[in-house]
């Protein structure tokens, strides 16, 4: 298998805002890998505060280069990437572009879609939320009717006007909405009182409301919610679920934590033995890697892939979204097809 990569800088549709600082753009790589004429795709998005960046993401899958070359022809994916996650510590996001490269070409060597591979039923009914950013109260009127088509919105918190955002929405739309603290609570005491003023507001569920550190609040915190608390922050990796479980009701999985689908597929076992809730989430992503998350969704009880609709210029046509729902194809791999737009391969 012949691996080659492109660097991309993802700009925003509108200056987007988290807890963890405003961006307005984020370093992607795409991968491709070749066997035969076959040719499969992944991608890497590495938001700054995860600590990846082009050039760390570059020198890794340049290596990984030399590993995937010794399983020409091999459909071993468990085998290969165990290889690569071997290779080194971290570099989660590079890893899942080689992940979601590899099930790409795999599936579409063996003719078959990534959600079959996986049992995952792309008939059922898969509603995405849709993010709704710190804004001026006008703002805040927009964003609510661009969402018209999402049932279920969502809202990053973790600052002092937290309370004032949810009611500036609640004037506009009674809607489901999904909150992610982002690790933004350190007080216990406070946190519960948000979860429970939330929890009459129509908030379905908290994610990461307190830093991950704090595991004993947590747990005080999730005993006594009345809604599902999600670990984010908190669990990257199928090693973290153990830890996770008894703590927070459920996980948020990603690709670019998980380092890709085979261990995002493995956590969902893992988690449900458990009897924990799934989410399936995104980074700044294009439809290439939401369209691989994707694969999963109908085997989680919340989704929220909506990176490509935030995005100014989307490099594949894959997924599509329609009536607040995300609608899988019947293409085999991930489903994506690389667009006019997509140059440096
Ligand atoms: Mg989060």
């Amino acid at each position: 298998m012949k691996l080659s990569f492109a660097p991309y800088l993802l700009k925003f549709k509108r200056p987007f805002s988290i807890a963890h600082g405003s961006r307005d753009s984020t370093p992607v790589i795409f991968t491709r890998l070749d066997h035969e004429g076959v040719v499969g795709y992944g991608e890497a998005s590495m938001p700054p505060y995860l600590g990846e960046t082009h050039e760390t993401a570059l020198s890794f899958l340049s290596k990984a280069v030399n590993v995937l070359d010794k399983f020409r022809g091999d459909d071993n994916i468990a085998m290969i990437l165990e290889e690569v996650d071997r290779m080194a510590h971290g570099n989660t996001a590079a890893k899942a572009s080689i992940d979601i490269a590899l099930h790409d070409l795999i599936g579409k060597i063996q003719n078959r879609s990534c959600h079959e591979m996986f049992g995952a039923d792309r008939t059922k009914p898969v509603f995405t939320a849709y993010t709704i950013p710190m804004d001026e109260p006008e703002g805040i009127r927009t964003r609510v009717e661009e969402a018209q088509e999402y049932s279920i919105l969502k809202v990053k918190m973790g600052s002092s006007d937290d309370k004032k955002l949810i009611e500036e929405i609640r004037k506009h739309t009674s809607k489901n909405i999904m909150v992610d603290a982002n690790e933004g609570w350190k007080d216990k005491q406070a946190a519960l009182e948000m979860v429970e003023w939330l929890s009459h507001r129509n908030v379905q569920m908290v994610e990461q409301p307190m830093p991950k550190e704090q595991v004993d609040d947590t747990a005080w915190l999730c005993e006594r919610s009345a809604i599902p608390i999600i670990a984010d922050e908190a669990v990257k990796r199928l090693s973290d679920i153990e830890k996770a479980k008894g703590i927070y009701t459920g996980i948020n999985i990603k690709l670019m934590k998980s380092t890709g689908l085979h261990e995002a597929h493995k956590m969902i076992v893992q988690a449900r033995k458990y009897g924990m809730k799934i989410m399936i989430g995104c980074m700044s992503e294009t439809s290439c890697g939401v369209s691989a998350a994707a694969q999963l969704a109908p085997l989680a009880d919340w989704i929220d892939l909506d990176g490509p609709l935030l995005i100014k210029e989307d490099y594949f046509s894959g997924v599509k979204f329609s009536a607040g729902k995300i609608l899988l194809n019947d293409l085999a791999g991930i489903g994506v097809i690389p667009l006019k737009t997509l140059t440096g391969f």
